[in-house]
């Protein structure tokens, strides 16, 4: 039988659990995204403020040039402070033209948060819309829906080997989100604790998609002002104890390898 050689454990980096001004400005949480470390691909999710420096500091001995593809999975601050710190990176300053970088249309131009004379150096650009794929070797990103958020937003199920992973950011709830993001594992930002007429998800949001989803696990990380207060361990406590379902919090710099998540049941 052929054997993947990746030199590394498949898993899941969080560079950051925070969200909203808040956060941010106090670094109360660190607000870097996520790195995907799968199938011997690095893909690197929603590089927030400061999102090099934790990644340089949660794996220090990983080198970013050799970052594949970013995912931008909107525009707002949160999550793609550092983006242009990452495409000078993975481009070597220009000299090099690697990298791939999916974004919504509203990411580029004018009202944009991607430097246009970067945009030139990647070797792969791809606008997120409804229903685009994108294929990374074995990997599969899906991005099935717009999400209900103030600027341009979508979420992704990705799919490798036997499992799919979904990563539900920020939207307010409506019910096509149960549907469209079906996995083993599951993410969700969950920023509220309270419904309100921001468009995040709250509590009682995350439990209804965790019932009717039912993965293996569900990990909830960017957490606001209110559900940091509550303690994100009492809230995933809560959530497990409703839904029947293993919940985690997510915590800076914590690895989460997917042979792990995928364990659960
Ligand atoms: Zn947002």
């Amino acid at each position: 039988m052929r054997r993947r050689i990746t030199g590394t454990t498949d898993e899941i980096i969080f560079l950051g659990t925070g969200g909203a001004r808040y956060i941010i400005a106090k670094q109360l949480r660190a607000t870097g995204g996520m790195l995907f470390r799968i199938g011997g691909k690095n893909i690197l999710i929603d590089p927030g403020p400061e999102s090099l420096y934790r990644l340089l500091t949660y794996v220090p001995k990983f080198n970013p040039q050799t970052i594949d593809a970013i995912i931008l999975t909107h525009k707002h601050i949160d999550h793609s402070a550092d983006i242009n710190v990452y495409l000078d990176v993975i481009t070597e300053g220009g000299f090099k033209k690697r990298g791939i970088l999916l974004a919504p249309d509203d990411a580029f131009g004018e009202d944009g948060v991607v430097y246009k004379y970067l945009v030139q150096f990647l070797s792969k650009i791809m606008i997120i819309k409804p229903q685009v794929e994108f294929k990374l070797d074995g990997l599969v990103f899906h991005f099935p829906l717009k999400h209900d958020h103030r600027v341009e937003t979508y979420g992704f199920k990705m799919v490798y080997e036997d499992y799919a992973l979904s990563y539900i950011c920020d939207t307010k709830f409506f019910p096509a989100l149960i549907s469209a993001y079906k996995a083993n594992i599951l993410i969700l930002n969950l920023l509220r604790l309270e419904p309100s007429e921001i468009d995040h998800l709250s509590i009682p949001d995350c439990e209804e998609i965790i019932v009717k989803i039912k993965p293996r696990v569900a990990i909830i990380t960017h957490f606001g002002m209110t559900t940091l207060r509550a303690g994100p361990w009492n809230l995933a406590r809560q959530l497990a104890q409703k839904t029947g379902v293993t919940v985690l919090a997510a915590e800076d710099g914590k690895h989460y390898e997917i042979k792990k998540l995928l364990s659960y049941s």
